[in-house]
């Protein structure tokens, strides 16, 4: 069935409230809304407002009634060989287990619990046992050391935070209790209770009377019932990071009521996922993508969801696909990257196994070029949709939807505004508004629609100045993000406006890592920008002017160890090259943009702002290029 793409998109701006309405019959509520949304305090939208709801009830309790012997939770993980499928009545009475261990431990409505754990099926427990009692999550991704840890708890303020003591990569067990038991060090901010799934995987140290054993503690709760907690669409449900242009990150802070609706809604019609049907998202729980797409959306909507642990390579470069057949996948969703490791593997991993159940697959995170669009495509024979969105919006903000209307699509374009985006393409020196193939900065018309981030946690005036005035003489909210609009309306995303990079589909601000490195004894000043890379998208690359140049053979492995033990393997810069100086404004300010060029064996185009010119000219040199 076909709505009509156009009249639907114009009627969500049109009229959000009635569309909203609409949208919002698709979840259970405990108490109906009074008002669909209150826009009187700009730029805070409040959806739903009045209504009471609650995330694990949609997503768990009101499916026992169809579905409680539907297969709910496949935790799969190819590094330990252990594969477990939860119904959806095993998957509510493990997390009624969780919500009473929380409970017991003093978590109550509104209290903050920090997720700090690999792809296991503890960890989805973690997050529904939480919205289930009101309390707020944060999850944080597992690749994140201890420095990007302790800003988060600092940040948050976690009563509880629930770990595992390891996790496992290519075959290795990943240690993450002691990077743990650091950042709680490194913190000012202490929580009471810290929860250990022990997976046998390595030894670890516990603190008394603070560390508590999940399997112990299960056992206490076998038999727990613990009611489902009513909140107000506007309760915060979590709270996730992510990087800007300054070191801190910023806590985007999601709604209960709009961010049910939004990715009910989504499920329909963007992804096309059917109830009892299952989804395949390969991201994981610690990305926006893992909470609305592995966790949230498909429970909400009644479907089995799959997460994994493990890389797409092994045991061999088929190991997706056989899920596919095995659990009969109707939905998967994945990263550019991800399908370029794939591209590199023998073809005939793709037509080893029946994908016919398989209807699209889903890319998004970071551009998808056309060459690994078009393999995937002809590898499959199905739709690839490209989706683009943020973090801070929570569900796509371009894509095809195909369950409104399957419009063709065009390769390097993720597609049209996705209902309820105002999307407009803005001049960033003047504000106006830019017409078909001018490229302009990605902005948002308020209010934002249900399911995008409410505010930043605990500093309404930084969500105010950081999104909403960058746009001279408009208060809109920036995607940060480039990008050209063709005559028919799709738009083309040509990369980010701040310092922001993407490295395989993961966000790292730039500040981040300079922070770090600059840390380092022998570190004067530094520079990291991203650099064009054919794998990953991009990779960071960083630029040292060393304190004593005379002592700088081993510093780059050095370089590369801090960033690793203080923000993670995932932050690690792919070189980092010594120089005499950066490339700089009369001002002082770094010219990254003329790095970055120089970096990518490109023209640095006008460096007429550069103080010294000849600098650029080192750089090429150390470089290469
Ligand atoms: P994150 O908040 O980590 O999901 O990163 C969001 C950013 O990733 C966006 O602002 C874009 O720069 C980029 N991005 C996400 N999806 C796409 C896409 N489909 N095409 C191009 N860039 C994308």
């Amino acid at each position: 069935m076909s709505i009509g793409y156009k009249s639907f998109h114009e009627h969500s701006i049109r009229d959000p409230k009635s569309f909203w309405s609409e949208q919002a019959k698709l979840v259970d509520w405990h108490q109906p809304f009074s008002q669909v949304l209150d826009y009187s305090k700009p730029p805070f939208a409040k959806w739903f407002v009045g209504g009471q709801t609650n995330l694990c009830h949609n997503a768990v309790d009101r499916h026992l009634k169809d579905r409680a012997n539907q297969i709910a939770l496949v935790a799969v993980s190819t590094e330990t060989n252990q594969e477990h499928a939860y119904t959806f009545a095993e998957l509510h009475d493990e997390v009624n287990r969780m919500a009473a261990i929380l409970q017991a431990n003093g978590v109550k409505k509104g209290d903050r619990v920090l997720i700090y754990m690999p792809m296991i099926a503890q960890a989805c427990f973690a997050m529904l046992a939480c919205t289930r009692i009101g309390a707020i999550h944060s999850v944080v991704f597992g690749g994140f050391a201890s420095h990007s840890l302790a800003s988060r708890i600092d940040d948050a303020k976690p009563k509880m935070i629930i770990t595992a003591e390891a996790g496992m990569r290519g075959g290795k067990a990943v240690p993450y209790k002691p990077l743990l038991d650091e950042a709680i060090t490194l913190s000012s901010a202490k929580p009471e209770k810290v929860l250990i799934v022990n997976r046998g995987l390595s030894e670890y140290t516990t603190v008394a009377n603070r560390d508590l054993d999940y399997a112990a503690e299960r056992e206490k709760h076998l038999n727990a019932k613990v009611p489902v907690e009513w909140v107000d669409a506007t309760h915060p449900s979590y709270i996730l990071y992510t990087s800007g242009t300054t070191g801190k990150p910023k806590g985007v802070q999601r709604d209960t009521g709009g961010y049910a609706v939004a990715l009910a809604s989504s499920m329909r019609l963007i992804f096309g996922g059917n109830p009892g049907e299952t989804m395949f998202t390969t991201s994981d729980i610690g990305w926006v993508v893992g909470h609305s797409y592995i966790i949230y959306g498909p429970l909400i909507n009644g479907m089995a969801t799959i997460m994994y642990e493990g890389t797409p390579l092994r045991p061999d470069a088929g190991i997706w696909w056989s899920l596919v057949e095995k659990y009969k996948v109707s939905v998967m969703f994945s990263a550019p990257t991800a399908v370029r490791v794939l591209k590199k593997q023998d073809p005939a991993f793709l037509s080893k196994y029946n994908l016919s159940t398989l209807r699209t697959l889903f890319l998004a995170g970071e551009p998808l070029d056309e060459p690994t669009a078009s393999w995937i495509h002809d590898a499959l024979k199905k739709p690839v949709v490209d989706n683009y969105w943020q973090t801070e919006t929570g569900w796509p903000i371009l894509a095809i939807q195909r369950g409104v209307e399957v419009m063709p699509h065009k390769f390097g374009s993720p597609g049209v505004p996705v209902y309820g985006y105002n999307m407009k393409l803005l001049d960033e020196a003047t504000g106006a508004e830019l017409g078909p193939d001018q490229k302009g900065v990605v902005a948002i018309e308020g209010p934002l629609p249900p399911g995008c981030m409410q505010t930043v946690w605990g500093d309404d005036q930084r969500f105010i100045k950081t999104y909403w005035e960058t746009v001279p003489g408009k208060m809109v909210y920036s995607t940060f993000d480039w990008a050209i609009k063709d005559k028919d309306g799709y738009f083309f995303i040509l990369g980010r406006t701040d310092d922001v990079i993407n490295v395989a589909g993961h966000r790292l601000g730039t500040r981040e890592i300079e922070e770090s490195i600059s840390s380092h004894a022998n570190v004067a000043e530094v520079a990291v920008v991203g650099v064009e890379d054919q794998l990953k998208g991009q990779v960071a690359i960083g630029f040292v002017i060393a304190k004593d140049p005379s002592k700088t053979a081993n510093l780059e492995a050095e370089v590369m160890k801090t960033v690793d033990s203080q923000l993670g393997a995932v932050a690690r810069p792919a070189r980092v090259y010594m120089v005499s100086a950066l490339p700089k404004t009369r001002s002082g300010k770094i010219v990254r943009r003329a790095l970055q060029a120089v970096a990518e064996g490109r023209d640095p185009g006008d460096i007429s702002t550069m103080e010294d010119q000849s600098v650029l000219a080192q750089i090429k040199h150390v470089v290469g290029k």
